[in-house]
């Protein structure tokens, strides 16, 4: 990974490093349709990147089959990896998840839902705000 310093970056190094799609997601907080994302249903062993940064997120040990049409993970790779906040948009109240290295939206988190895993949360992210890394873990 680079020495930048990803915070301070304008909308228009965003815009010149991203596609259109990739800046509405992870730059605008926009959502990819359900179901569409490339990682959906993945399970291929792997970590997952932020895409607009490459900082290490997600892994696929905690990638859950949640049926929800977003890949979905029960935990970050680390809890500082990860900035949550509350997000009042779209009449809603949420948790918004950003990366903590360059503040990308990537999703939201759900908790409660009563899936069976170990912390019963839903890290809801887009596949556009990741690349896969497959490697063993
Ligand atoms: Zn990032």
């Amino acid at each position: 990974m680079s020495e930048q310093n990803y915070k301070e970056w304008t909308e228009e190094q965003w815009r010149e490093k991203l596609t259109p799609e990739e800046f509405y997601v992870l730059r605008q907080a926009g959502t990819e349709p359900p179901g569409v994302g490339e990682y959906t249903d993945t399970t291929t062993e792997g970590v997952y990147h932020c895409r607009a940064c490459g900082e290490e997120l997600f892994r696929s040990t905690e990638k859950f089959a949640s049926h929800c049409g977003w890949p979905s993970f029960f935990s970050p790779l680390a809890g500082d990896k990860v900035i949550e906040r509350e997000d009042r948009s779209h009449g809603m109240v949420r948790t918004e998840v950003l990366c903590a290295n360059c503040g990308s939206h990537l999703g939201h988190v759900f908790a409660g839902e009563g899936y069976d895993t170990p912390t019963d949360l839903r890290y809801c992210i887009n596949s556009i705000s990741m690349t896969l890394e497959e490697k063993e873990i």
